[in-house]
């Protein structure tokens, strides 16, 4: 067994989860030593401001098994599954969340199928969720159908970033030049042989989510702005539309100066639907014109999608 080249990666991103991170720890190598694999498990810690660093230090200490990213400061979620995935050395990676929600013991069935199926990508598919909000429930539920309907690939639904992928795509993944990923639907658009597996998603382990609405907010905007077109044409259709119901009102007003004079008066009403229409369609508009430029803003400043402050038992020295 080289453990430069191990054949399972797994890979971890961390942010505030010193309460369960011994616990993932010991669930993570008791499934992986059990099945005689090699492997590395490659935890990142996305700037957390609890002990969940110093935790893994004394892990990766005791055990070379371990390898630790750890950025500056907190750039989110995704970027913290793309460094690991930029920096896993395994025949396959998996990225399983820290909470234990998605449960380690399903790895050898995403082997298996890995093997079997010669698949590319097992991605795990929710069956059920336990003990999330029923908030949580209906945002997820919506928002993966509102973005499939929308996207120019077909996105699996009740599908996290929970996945096993092999060489092919670690290698695509690596190529990509986008810095805000929205990295389930990536793997989803490259192709290759893509399997489900399904699974029940647990309770969180301990703590509570990392994931507050504003980050979830954010998270939804680059899987809509990044996948699809189709909110630009929204805005064209809107626009064609009020364009329209403006003519339309035109007539009506000026036919009314010679049919209907009486009603010249209180033709304000009208006049105050229009603007507060116009505005409305108009604001929208620039909106959606605004998060596209935006993204072609982020895109082209070319900084950096994460960076590592600091790295435990990899060979090479930060760059
Ligand atoms: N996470 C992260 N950076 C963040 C937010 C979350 O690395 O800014 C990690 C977190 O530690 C966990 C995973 O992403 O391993 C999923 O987060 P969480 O379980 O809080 O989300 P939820 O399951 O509630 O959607
Ligand atoms: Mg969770």
């Amino acid at each position: 067994m080289d453990p430069k080249e191990p054949f399972l990666s797994v890979i971890v991103p961390c942010y505030n989860e010193e309460e369960v991170l011994a616990e993932t720890y010991r669930r993570l190598t008791s499934v992986v030593t059990r099945h005689g694999w090699s492997y590395e498990l490659l935890f990142i810690n996305d700037g957390s401001k609890d002990r969940t660093l110093s935790i893994l230090r004394e892990i990766a200490a005791a055990d070379a098994h371990v390898r630790v990213l750890s950025f500056s400061r907190n750039f989110g979620h995704q970027p913290a599954v793309s460094a690991g995935i930029r920096h896993c050395s395994g025949e396959v990676a998996i990225i399983i969340d820290a909470d234990l929600q998605d449960p380690p013991e399903l790895f050898p069935d995403m082997i298996d199928l890995y093997r079997k199926e010669q698949a590319n990508v097992v991605y795990a598919k929710r069956r059920e969720r336990k003990g999330e909000s029923a908030f949580k429930l209906w945002t997820a539920r919506s928002f993966y159908r509102v973005i499939n309907s929308l996207s120019e690939v077909p996105l699996p639904l009740d599908t996290g970033d929970f996945r096993l992928i092999d060489k092919h795509v670690i290698r695509e993944f690596k190529n990509l030049q986008e810095r805000n990923k929205y990295i389930r639907g990536l793997i989803s658009w490259m192709g290759f042989k893509q399997v489900p597996i399904e699974y029940v998603r647990e309770e969180r382990f301990a703590g509570s989510t990392k994931y507050p609405l504003s980050k979830m907010l954010r998270f939804a905007r680059t899987g809509l702005l990044y996948f699809s077109k189709k909110p630009l044409q929204v805005a064209l259709t809107l626009g064609f539309l009020s364009i329209l119901v403006g003519l339309g009102l035109a007539v009506w007003v000026v036919t009314g100066i010679f049919f209907r004079p009486e009603t010249l008066v209180p033709g304000w009403a009208s006049i105050v639907i229009a603007v507060v229409f116009f505005g409305g369609v108009q604001l929208l508009t620039i909106g959606v014109l605004g998060e596209y430029l935006g993204s072609i803003f982020d895109e082209i400043k070319k900084r950096p999608e994460f960076i590592v402050a600091e790295q435990i038992n990899f060979d090479e020295n930060p760059s």
